[in-house]
């Protein structure tokens, strides 16, 4: 009932107001619980069920036939950035136990970034060709198969080594141009829906984000000016980690325009 009462009167706001809406206080898990624990008591009609199911959905739900869109390529995105995050922080944590034990956790820490990257084409790609099977099925497995091979290859020592740098130019860039045609080809769909074109705008600056924080790594700015002055705080590692996050939180951002806009068509005619 908690969950129902903050909901109400919380509609409006852009797409990121709308991701802290609705991840704190209004995901379909909460939602769950919430039916759960009125299942419980013995005062609650069952048309109470539904109506805490339509408002306290992901965004606002009020459209009508919302909860027919699936929700898990949202909570795949959601498990893949906690994924990078958790990686991240074992990595950074751990990194400096030994020199053994440094090189495995830095290739882990990419590692969760290659995963959370794999996990977001999911939810645009599945939304935008809904209505379209198999052509999501070709993008989808397409980005899966390279984000396999990204994995096991940043995982591999072997695989680490200068010989096969061009290797692992060629697969992530691979991964960044399967992003690319799924694109063109949503915005060539669906050119006369505005929130495609949104959803689109926010992929875009979270390309450049992505772009900004590699051009960081790459380039081992500020430390290069002065070595040794950025150690603990201001290092390009850090900065190109800032920067992953803000291209996770413009993803959230479009996977929230493209499912609200998928949940107002849920059929396919
Ligand atoms: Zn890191």
């Amino acid at each position: 009932m908690a969950v129902v009462s903050l909901t109400e009167g919380t509609k409006g706001g852009g797409p990121v107001s709308s991701f802290f809406r609705s991840t704190i206080i209004a995901t379909p898990l909460m939602t769950m619980l919430t039916m759960d624990r009125n299942n419980g008591s013995n005062n609650v009609n069952p048309g109470e069920h539904y109506r805490h199911f339509s408002e306290s959905s992901l965004l606002d739900t009020s459209t009508e036939g919302a909860e027919l869109v699936p929700m898990w390529p949202w909570f795949l995105f959601l498990a893949g950035a906690m994924c990078c995050l958790v990686f991240s922080s074992v990595s950074h944590l751990l990194a400096c136990h030994s020199n053994h034990l440094s090189r495995f956790f830095w290739r882990l820490d990419y590692a969760g970034i290659s995963i959370m990257i794999v996990c977001s084409y999911y939810a645009p790609v599945y939304y935008s060709f809904y209505c379209h099977p198999l052509s999501s099925l070709l993008y989808l497995t397409s980005i899966t198969i390279l984000g396999v091979l990204a994995i096991i290859t940043l995982l591999t020592p072997a695989l680490s080594s200068p010989h096969f740098r061009v290797f692992r130019v060629s697969l992530f860039l691979g991964m960044g141009f399967t992003g690319l045609i799924p694109a063109v080809h949503a915005a060539a769909l669906f050119l006369d829906h505005p929130q495609v074109l949104v959803a689109l705008g926010y992929e875009i600056l979270m390309g450049i984000l992505y772009a900004i924080g590699v051009w960081f790594y790459v380039s081992r700015v500020p430390e290069r000016w002065k070595p040794g002055f950025f150690d603990l705080a201001g290092h390009s590692h850090q900065i190109f980690h800032v920067f992953v996050v803000g291209g996770a939180l413009t993803h959230s951002a479009a996977i929230m325009v493209i499912l609200h806009w998928r949940q107002g068509m849920p059929t396919c005619f």
